[in-house]
């Protein structure tokens, strides 16, 4: 069914005004936090402004979780009796690029050019490193003034979920299921879901977190965490013979041994990697700190087993070395969860071809909130919401890709009004 153009142009005015209005609001998770979340007042701030959002749109149930979120439902058009939709998107930028003092500006009817920075000159934002800018041709782009990220990660994504509940709430002819929105904190620094009011969620929900409309993203890397200590003996270097277990010539045997093609630097698409990001030490005792992840459980569950191994042959290498092997679950690859829900993701799959776009299923070379809720029993694939170059100075977004986004919501709900 088509979207007629008096919705499409509601749509692009609303994006515009909200969008502006959000990533104004310093919303940067703080990785050093400690305490409660969320890490950062501004985002306390933006949760509070959505409340008030919420409740101008006569949404139902407009609750501020002191936990960090925002919860809010908009009943099912004209009773229908189907199953709910759960909407998430987080409201915290990333450490990596400040977030304070965001001066947005808008690019009308882009021409295909290079886009330069008033707080930046070195800053280019070029088609050439950049192809998506190749199809917003005519677009109004949205972009930051070279001294802080844009925020679009994932304002983009709160903005269209407020914008969706404004068209559905002024169009009753729009068939919607009961839509539940959640907007959450501290993604960025992995606590986007945690203490979250699951009361709240419903048995399918959406995370609006991808790039390029048209992805939907069901796998993730299936990920663990390692430590290793590595403890020596430590004699005088004089009588050293036969006696001295240097620690930090073990962790460097030790790492030796991990094969080199299996690391981030030297991987791509579905294969995966021991990943080492910390070490230090000293003769006496050295730690060793990494992360290793595949699409593939089992071929994690094999890497364990290959660093136990390892640790097994140096000891017996160097009778008197120890070296104690830790590994911790970080998350799950939730394609075992999603792969089996083919009906919702059929539903997906259709709503994104209602709007003219091809399905774009890439699996994420990462982590995803819907992993983690996806095995507490609420499959969460993830959708677009248009962001691009993400966590960094040139992050943009614009109109067209944003209201696509919406467009392929809408599409969403009337399908899933008509579902069983
Ligand atoms: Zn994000």
């Amino acid at each position: 069914m088509n979207i007629s153009e008096e919705i499409k142009n509601l749509i692009n005015l609303d994006l515009e005004q909200r969008f502006l209005r959000y990533v104004q609001i310093d919303t940067q998770a703080n990785p050093n936090h400690t305490g409660p979340k969320p890490s950062s007042q501004g985002q306390i701030t933006l949760l509070r402004l959505l409340q008030e959002e919420l409740q101008e749109l006569k949404l139902e149930a407009v609750e501020y979780d002191p936990e960090g979120y925002v919860y809010a439902t908009l009943p099912a058009s004209n009773g229908l009796r189907t199953e709910p939709l759960t909407l998430l998107a987080h409201v915290d930028t990333a450490p990596d690029c400040s977030g304070s003092n965001v001066k947005p500006r808008v690019i009308r009817s882009y021409q295909g050019q290079d886009i330069n920075y008033p707080d930046d000159q070195e800053l280019i934002l070029s088609p050439k490193g950049h192809p998506s800018l190749n199809s917003c041709i005519g677009d109004d782009l949205i972009v930051a003034s070279g001294r802080t990220l844009l925020g679009t990660d994932d304002k983009a994504g709160v903005t269209e979920i407020m914008t969706l509940a404004r068209v559905l709430i002024e169009n009753p002819k729009i068939d919607h299921p009961e839509i539940r929105i959640c907007f959450t904190t501290d993604e960025e620094i992995g606590q986007g879901v945690k203490n979250i009011n699951k009361d709240r969620l419903s048995r399918y929900c959406l995370t609006l977190d991808a790039g390029e409309p048209g992805e939907l993203e069901y796998e993730c890397f299936d990920a663990w965490s390692f430590s290793i200590l590595f403890s020596g003996i430590s004699t005088h270097p004089g009588t050293a013979y036969n006696r001295m277990i240097n620690a930090i010539t073990a962790a460097s045997a030790f790492l030796n041994e991990l094969p080199f093609t299996e690391r981030p630097e030297t991987t791509k698409d579905r294969d995966g990697f021991y990943h080492p990001v910390e070490i230090h030490g000293d003769l006496q005792s050295a730690t060793l700190r990494g992360i290793i992840r595949d699409f593939n459980s089992k071929k994690n569950e094999e890497r364990l087993k290959k660093i136990t191994e390892i640790a097994l042959q140096l000891e017996k290498r160097w009778p008197g070395l120890k070296i104690k092997t830790e590994f911790k679950r970080q998350y799950r690859n939730m394609g075992e969860i999603l792969k089996s829900e083919t009906e919702f993701l059929d539903l997906c799959r259709h709503g994104i071809r209602a709007v003219g776009l091809e399905p774009i299923e890439t699996p994420i070379r990462g982590g995803t909130d819907g992993a983690l809720l996806s095995f507490e029993g609420f499959p969460c694939p993830n959708l677009a919401s248009g962001q691009a170059a993400i966590h960094s100075k040139l992050e943009w977004t614009s109109i067209g890709r944003m209201s696509k986004c919406v467009e392929t919501l809408i599409q969403i709900c009337r399908l899933q009004s008509t579902s069983k």
